[in-house]
């Protein structure tokens, strides 16, 4: 057992680390204060080769690991959650079922743009009626003569007004609950779709999140992913495993950014003529931090290296997410404790890491799914 980082993604770490820092810090606050993504960054990021980071190379990624895919995240997240989350769509969920499931024609035509940052991607699965079940979807794609007729409504789709492709779960045969879905690959030209409203969060503000219709939106046969009708949410597994792994990173970025600013707070602060730093119970705090941050850490990259060999299971990929996204919530709430009101205000970054981290509980199956699919690949 080896557990450490090869030289390799040590230098892929401390080079993507920079190129955050210099390309992504400087957008955090206006677009964070603004609730918009800063779309021109899709470019600097695909000029930079950060973006679908396991695309292969002919179809225009870098052809990387899930391992290199978890380093970067979570630089990406020790920035910024909210930009964090547009990335994380355009890299995953958009395009990685187009990569396992499109024909070659699809593939050439939507990943070597979305990895050069010039077409924006999101996925739509979730409706105003259907999130945690997904086979409770209302949307359908009728057969007509040449391809399918969309219809239906999808909501908290991340990318959704800035999106110039988005990849559709729909039924194309509603009798057969759950099986009977598809997955299509949707324009923004196409007529029939359109943004009926961006949604306002409580964190994540940086992420682009929309309400989308689709009204007589019709595709060619040729958009649809596979070649069969049904099993769409089959298809989603591999990418929702990898989700689930890479909301490990997000959660160990956004506790690390989180611990380094009370660092800093707690070092250049002193109460009652004593600096904080000096206080045992403050101390101790620290040092339960940093043991679960180590302990997020040794997980995702664990889970990281299992899904590269091909032996992840969803139990695996859960566990990451359920124990990282909660073990964040404490991370943040004991930062928030010990800053007292200074936490509370704005110009603080410790407000954003909370209201960031409590949105980390819900998207790719929330807390109380995790149980559900930990405890059903137990046997109970
Ligand atoms: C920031 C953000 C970004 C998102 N981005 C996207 C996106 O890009 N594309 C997309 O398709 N979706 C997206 N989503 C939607 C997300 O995937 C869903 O919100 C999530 O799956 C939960 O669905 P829901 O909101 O309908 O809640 P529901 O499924 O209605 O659940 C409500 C509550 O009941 C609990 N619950 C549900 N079923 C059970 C059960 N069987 N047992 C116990 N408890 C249960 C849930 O845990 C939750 O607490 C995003 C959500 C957020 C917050």
């Amino acid at each position: 057992m080896f557990f450490e980082l090869n030289e390799q993604q040590k230098a892929f770490q401390k080079r993507v680390r920079e190129i955050y820092e210099r390309e992504v810090s400087p957008f955090v606050e206006e677009n964070e204060r603004k609730e918009t993504f800063p779309v021109q960054l899709f470019r600097i990021l695909g000029a930079e080769h950060l973006l679908c980071l396991r695309c292969p190379k002919e179809y225009g990624g870098p052809g990387l690991d899930k391992i290199s895919e978890c380093i970067s995240t979570e630089e990406l997240n020790r920035i910024c959650a909210g930009i964090g989350s547009g990335v994380m769509v355009q890299s995953g969920l958009a395009t990685d079922p187009i990569l396992h499931y499109g024909s070659e024609e699809l593939k050439q035509k939507y990943l070597p743009s979305a990895a050069r940052g010039e077409k924006i991607g999101a996925f739509a699965l979730t409706e105003p009626d259907a999130g945690s079940d997904a086979s409770g979807i209302r949307t359908t794609a009728t057969r007509q003569e040449n391809g399918y007729r969309l219809n239906g409504s999808k909501t908290f789709i991340t990318n959704g007004t800035i999106c110039d492709f988005v990849t559709v779960a729909a039924y194309t045969d509603p009798a057969k609950r759950g099986t009977g879905i598809n997955l299509f690959v949707v324009e923004r030209e196409d007529l029939g779709f359109s943004v009926i409203k961006k949604l306002k969060k409580l964190g994540n503000h940086s992420a682009d999140t929309a309400e989308l219709a689709f009204d007589d939106c019709d595709v060619p046969k040729e958009r649809m992913l596979g070649e069969q009708e049904g099993g769409g949410l089959r298809q989603l597994e591999g990418t929702l495993k990898s989700g689930r792994l890479t909301y490990g990173a997000r959660s160990t970025g956004v506790g690390q950014a989180a611990f380094d600013a009370l660092r800093s707070y707690i070092k250049s602060t002193s109460r009652d003529g004593q600096s904080l730093a000096r206080s045992q119970a403050i101390r101790f705090t620290m040092a339960e931090m940093a043991t679960s941050l180590e302990a997020m850490r040794y997980m995702t990259y664990r889970g990281a290296w299992l899904f590269d060999q091909g032996l992840a299971s969803m139990k695996d990929a859960s566990i990451v997410k359920l124990f990282c996204t909660e073990s964040l919530q404490k991370i943040v709430q004991k930062a928030m404790a010990i800053q007292k009101n200074i936490g509370l205000m704005m110009e603080n970054p410790i407000q954003r890491f909370l209201r960031d981290a409590r949105l980390f509980k819900i998207p790719e199956g929330t807390s109380e799914i995790q149980h559900l699919v930990i405890a059903r690949e137990l046997g109970l």
